[in-house]
């Protein structure tokens, strides 16, 4: 990313748990940075609680704009508020600037308890679609219009009882479009290339779900046969009915194939090793990249990030946990690996591994936050702001 020798990071601390980890892990990546010899200018922007505080709003517009001008952020987790009337505030932040990509890698650190036989073998990488799919918030409750003229048109075209029941419904839309599906597996297949893996994963549902699931997987296909050469890309789209054996792979290609969703989560934990980049919609992404961040140590450990075209806003998996907030108790390392991605993505790779580094060898030292020692015989349990510093140490 073409950005300046001492780029202006913006930097949400977040909610809950965010006014921990967010000050704990900014000091990290400054030290990394520092270490490694760059510089960072943070500037602390404000959302969530802290928005509603200086501006009396949930995303004031100075946030986006700085978010929008400087291309590099990093944020913590934001409370959505449970009620009607309120958006996610991090689906707002991911739609308002087209952070289309959100990018979850799973790998394992060392001395992080784990319930996998081989945990090592885990070396993933998410990329679930971000804008679109049932998060797209497109619903309408009972009483609308809406409902009534879906109600209608159910009981016209295929009568009503056959599939729905009577009584209230919701409504929900699950748009998936083409520009959206390709232009996440066009990601997906770019990472793949320039960082040496053997494959991308589509994962869909797409046998119910055929004019939506089905047809990402479809589009996704189309982009590895069309855009790339064979010997780079190679496209198997009947690989979910072959076994993977069978399929004549160009030597040092990265392979396309396609997995249905369910299955996926049943592969993923029985045979880590056969995964490696995975590309899916929305909603089988939020499931896939939690259940894969428990198999290496939970979400305190789980890093993430929102890429966009030319920007990304690093940010964990996590949420902001209100039961241990503001309790100096949270695990700060998915902040900080979130900051390894962006780093990653800035081109500052070598501040990014020192992180890397850093926490690993901080957690096998057996010093670790409450979440990982509660499944650890012999560890120290620290504090956010000690851990921070023994990282830093
Ligand atoms: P959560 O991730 O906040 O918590 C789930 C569990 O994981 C809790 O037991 C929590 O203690 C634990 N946990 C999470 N992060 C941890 C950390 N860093 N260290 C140690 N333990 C950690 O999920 P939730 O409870 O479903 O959601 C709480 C709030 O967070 C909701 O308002 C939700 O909307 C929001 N949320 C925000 C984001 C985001 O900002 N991207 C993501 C998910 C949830």
């Amino acid at each position: 990313l073409d950005i300046p020798e001492n780029p202006i990071i913006p930097i949400i601390h977040g909610d809950g748990i965010g006014k921990d980890v967010g000050p704990a892990a900014q000091k990290v990546l400054s030290a990394a940075a520092e270490a490694t010899g760059h510089d960072i200018a943070w500037m602390r922007v404000y959302a969530g609680e802290s928005g509603r505080e200086k501006y009396d709003e949930n995303l004031p517009e100075d946030t986006v704009n700085a978010i929008d001008e400087f291309r590099v952020a990093i944020k913590g987790p934001l409370t959505t508020p449970v009620g009607a009337g309120f958006r996610s505030l991090n689906v707002a932040l991911r739609q308002t600037l087209d952070f289309y990509a959100n990018v979850r890698p799973t790998y394992y650190l060392d001395g992080v308890p784990s319930p996998m036989k081989a945990p090592e073998e885990m070396d993933m990488v998410t990329f679930r679609e971000n804008t679109e799919d049932v998060y797209a918030g497109i619903e309408w409750e009972e009483g609308t219009d809406e409902v009534e003229q879906v109600r209608e048109f159910v009981e016209d075209e295929m009568g009503f009882d056959e599939v729905m029941h009577d009584g209230p419904i919701g409504i929900g839309i699950k748009p998936i479009t083409e520009k959206g599906s390709k232009r996440l597996v066009r990601k997906a297949i770019d990472y793949a290339l320039e960082h040496d893996r053997d494959k991308v994963t589509l994962v869909h549902k797409g046998n119910i779900m055929k004019f939506t699931e089905g047809q990402f997987s479809e589009w996704g296909m189309e982009v590895a046969e069309e855009e790339y050469p064979d010997d780079e890309v190679f496209a198997a789209p009947d690989s979910l009915w072959e076994t993977q054996e069978d399929i004549d792979i160009p030597e040092g290609a990265v392979m396309v194939e396609e997995r249905l969703a369910d299955a996926m989560l049943q592969w993923m934990q029985l045979r880590t090793d056969e995964f490696d980049i995975m590309a899916m919609p929305n909603l089988n992404g939020d499931y896939l990249s939690d259940a894969a961040g428990a198999q290496i140590g939970g979400l305190g450990i789980a890093p993430g990030a929102n890429f966009g075209d030319a920007r990304v806003l690093a940010e964990p998996v996590h949420g902001s946990a209100p039961k241990r907030a503001g309790q100096d108790q949270a695990n700060p390392t998915a902040l900080m690996l979130s900051g390894c991605l962006m780093f990653d993505y800035m081109g500052w790779k070598d501040a990014g591994d020192l992180v890397k580094d850093a926490v690993e060898e901080t957690i096998s030292s057996g010093t670790v936050t409450y979440d990982l020692e509660r499944n650890l015989d012999d560890a120290e349990k620290v504090s956010t702001t000690e851990f921070a510093e023994a990282v830093i140490e």
